[in-house]
């Protein structure tokens, strides 16, 4: 961590050289260090402490969700190259013979498994919109939720800020147009806030995320037109293209109309979400204040450890 290096692979070494990361033998997926995980555990209840005056319901789901929804969620028309889904043996007798035969072989033995009802989940807040929606109509002042999620995101890559399995939390506000703008509009000041109080330099842009194919570029260009999306960035592996840490989105009324989330007069709710990337907010830690998290700067130890 040397703060001449700046570059992913480099950075990725030193984190194995460290003991802070632990090499599986698959790019983007690591094991953590004691360390790291109460850097994680420190920072998430930071998150919560900030976000503990707007008395969000808090639901931990785990990293798999129903494949169901995920279809729904029109997950597949805009990201197909990120998404996993869970395959299992489901054969009898004379299929296991075979699938053991094919492996010894050094075969395909994968194509005797099937899809099961279970999908990687690859937003903490996908999940969520459905669960909502068989609740009944949304009351008049919105609904506020704090979601963490382990998420899969099929993007192997020599970044340690780029897994392929990592932790997002993120607060969701269901509700008028109005309501979750200014939801958003409060985040993006506060997590600025909450960022430049661990001493890490940031700046918060414009952005867009990476839709698949022809028809990506124009739904991306029309995120941006529309000021969907915003990131607050911080260089982790690189200065001129810094990480995104968090991400303010807008998703209009998509969720709304996708699961018939309504208020009780019938109109259709907005929502909008903000999500915090776990990993690269410790990394980005990592990187800038060193590999040991007790000689860290005294005023960045007091706002994590300091309640
Ligand atoms: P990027 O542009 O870097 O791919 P993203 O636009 O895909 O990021 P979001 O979809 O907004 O990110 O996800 C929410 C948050 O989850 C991000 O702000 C980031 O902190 C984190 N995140 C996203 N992808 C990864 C990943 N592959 N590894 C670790 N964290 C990630
Ligand atoms: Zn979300
Ligand atoms: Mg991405």
């Amino acid at each position: 961590m040397d703060a001449k290096t700046f570059d992913a692979k480099s950075l990725l070494d030193s984190l194995f050289e460290n003991g802070i990361l632990f090499e599986s033998g698959i790019d983007g997926l690591y094991g953590r260090s004691g360390a790291f995980e109460e850097v994680i555990e420190r920072f998430e209840r930071l998150v919560t402490r900030l976000g503990a005056p707007d008395k969000a319901t808090r639901i931990h789901f785990p990293p798999g969700m129903s494949r169901a929804t995920l279809e729904k969620s029109g997950y597949m028309k805009s990201f197909p190259q990120l998404a996993g889904c869970v395959h299992s043996f489901m054969g009898g007798e004379r299929e296991h013979a075979q699938l053991l035969g094919m492996m010894a072989d050094g075969g395909d033995w994968t194509e005797l498994q099937k899809a099961t009802d279970v999908a990687l989940t690859p937003a903490a807040c996908y999940p969520l919109y459905p669960t909502v929606a068989a609740r009944g109509p949304v009351p008049a002042q919105g609904l506020l939720f704090e979601l963490s999620s382990y998420c899969f995101r099929h993007e192997p890559s020599k970044d340690p800020a780029r897994m392929q399995l990592f932790r997002m939390r993120e607060f969701v506000k269901i509700g008028t147009a109005e309501q979750v703008r200014s939801f958003r509009e409060s985040w993006l000041k506060r997590g600025k806030a909450m960022i430049e109080s661990l001493e890490l330099r940031c700046e918060v842009d414009l952005a867009n995320d990476p839709f698949f194919g022809r028809g990506g570029k124009m739904m991306a260009n029309n995120q941006r037109d529309q000021g969907l999306k915003f990131e607050l960035l911080i260089p982790v592996t690189s200065i001129e293209k810094p990480t995104a840490c968090l991400s303010f989105n807008y998703h209009q009324d998509h969720f709304g109309r996708t699961w018939g989330l309504k208020f009780a007069d019938g109109e259709l709710c907005h929502s909008a979400c903000v999500g915090f990337g776990l990993e690269r907010v410790a990394l980005a830690l990592f990187r800038h204040h060193g590999p040991d998290a007790a000689a860290w700067p005294a005023a960045v130890r007091d706002v994590l450890w300091g309640v």
